[in-house]
């Protein structure tokens, strides 16, 4: 009698180098691929899946993953609801005793698949946990002599260099023998009105990741060059194909030219992010230091939302919000220039802007998104020191010399020349004129004066250090 088991997807899309897949196909004969989407199939509630972009990158892969089992035999089984309720009822009808998952770094995947073992337990269902591929190491493996996580980058990077496995990635299984019947499928979900068109940048799904590391590795060697541009295509756009598990670090390390050095460092940003995360499970909604639970954060909704729309009045940052509004991604110099006018300029609360990226990023993430937020707004491990206040003037002249960029998200700026498109409420009236703009009418002039708004940053910052910290009240 054939044996069969269930392999329970999350943030694994993939076929190719996937362990837990692999652990399924040498445990039985056959597998039953199956999604669990927790809500309704227009309305999913599991975070991070819920939001906008997301979600619409989300059912785009699927639905590649499902393309890519057919044609090695097999079929997403997709389900709506609870994930325990749903995999025990699969089984049952599949007549099944296990299924497999992939570990994940994430608490939130972690406390997920503690919860369902649980549940599938009571059913008399065992869940075999197969350590997942998604980071080149394991969060909470790569540790300091004295056995503690690293919290500063640069030590933790020279380790975790030391110990990255050479293995070469796993190759996708070529054909999965169906059961004769395969359980029903829900619907896969369908794109929603509102949704982020992302199919006029992105190609979600396995095939697209492998297609987008073939041209980055043609285009590597510049990467260090090139990778701080906004105008150029001098990275990778990986992040949403790594997020959801659509190609894995060991995939992408393994396809690069000698010589990477400088994106390999990249990636073990990402995997030192969910080393903090790991030691830090509370990153996401708590600053690591302590002193910053005083900060004086200012209630701005308007500045919020005028950040929001790419209508700050500052060029860069308006260029990088609506790329991010119509893209899902934007460019990590101009994440950083954006947090930084919002966490230090404008003193809106981290928080704020971590939640709006979790919602509109196509690459959301809680362990990136809220190391990188703290990272920005000074209250992370290894963060940029607090008086480093991003001019976003400088950095525009720097980054984007001839305002390529800026022209490109911001076209009503576009007839202005630089530096004036770096900073408009410098240029003179005449400039202007001939540009056709008048500030506050084609294009707004910004809420606040870059010194005196730094000069207010430097000012709170200065006051939750002044104010005593009892001891042992760090997180760090
Ligand atoms: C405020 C803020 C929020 C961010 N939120 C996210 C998020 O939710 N999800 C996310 O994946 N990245 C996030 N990042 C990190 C970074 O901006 C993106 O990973 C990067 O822009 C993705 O583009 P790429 O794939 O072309 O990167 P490349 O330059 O090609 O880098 C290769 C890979 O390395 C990793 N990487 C690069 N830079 C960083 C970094 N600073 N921190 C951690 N990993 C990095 C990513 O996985 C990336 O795909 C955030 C950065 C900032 C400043």
């Amino acid at each position: 009698m054939p044996t069969t088991t269930v392999v329970w997807f999350r943030r694994d899309l993939r076929l190719a180098d996937n362990p837990n897949l692999n652990a399924a196909l040498a445990a039985a004969d056959r597998v039953v691929p199956v999604f669990v989407i927790d809500g309704s199939a227009t309305a999913p509630s599991d975070a991070p899946g819920s939001s906008t972009a997301s979600f619409a990158w989300r059912a785009q892969s699927l639905a590649a993953l499902d393309k890519t089992l057919r044609a090695a035999g097999s079929q997403l089984v997709v389900r709506y609801g609870d994930p325990a309720t749903m995999l025990a009822e699969l089984c049952e009808q599949s007549g099944v005793r296990s299924v497999h998952c992939a570990t994940a770094s994430d608490p939130a995947a972690v406390r997920e698949a503690t919860r369902v073992c649980e549940q599938l337990a009571i059913a008399g269902i065992s869940l075999v946990m197969v350590p997942g591929a998604e980071l080149a190491l394991p969060a909470g493996s790569v540790r300091t002599a004295a056995d503690s996580s690293y919290r500063v980058f640069t030590p933790f990077y020279r380790t975790w260099r030391t110990m990255l496995p050479s293995a070469a990635p796993l190759p996708a299984p070529q054909q999965m023998a169906p059961l004769p019947v395969m359980p029903e499928s829900d619907p896969l979900p369908a794109a929603r009105s509102g949704d982020v068109d992302i199919s006029a940048h992105w190609q979600p799904g396995e095939a697209g990741a492998m297609s987008r590391l073939k041209q980055f590795t043609d285009r590597a060697a510049a990467y260090e060059a090139l990778h701080d541009l906004p105008a150029v295509d001098g990275t990778s756009m990986l992040s949403p194909h790594l997020a959801f598990g659509e190609i894995t670090p060991r995939q992408v390390i393994h396809a690069l030219p000698d010589g990477s050095e400088a994106f390999i460092r990249q990636l073990a940003w990402r995997e030192f992010a969910y080393s903090t995360l790991a030691a830090f499970p509370s990153m996401g909604v708590a600053p690591l230091r302590a002193e910053f639970a005083r900060m004086p954060w200012i209630d701005d909704a308007e500045g919020l939302n005028a950040w929001k729309a790419g209508m700050t009045g500052v060029p860069l940052v308006d260029a990088g919000m609506r790329q991010l509004a119509s893209t899902g991604w934007m460019h990590n110099r101009v994440r950083m220039v954006a947090a930084s006018w919002l966490t230090k300029n404008l003193l809106i609360d981290w928080r704020e802007g971590e939640r709006h990226f979790l919602e509109t990023l196509v690459d959301a993430d809680a362990a990136q998104n809220a190391f990188n937020w703290q990272w920005v707004a000074g209250s992370g491990s290894d963060a940029a020191p607090y008086f480093r206040i991003m001019n976003p003037a400088v950095q525009a002249s720097r980054f984007d010399p001839d305002g390529t960029y800026i022209r490109t998200w911001v076209p009503e700026l576009a007839r202005l020349a630089a530096p004036w498109i770096q900073k408009p409420w410098d240029a003179p009236g005449d400039v202007l004129r001939e540009a056709g703009i008048t500030l506050g009418r084609q294009y707004p002039a910004p809420s606040i004066e870059l010194g005196s708004s730094r000069g207010r940053a430097l000012s709170a910052f200065a006051s939750i250090r002044r104010s005593a910290e009892p001891a042992g009240e760090s997180r760090l």
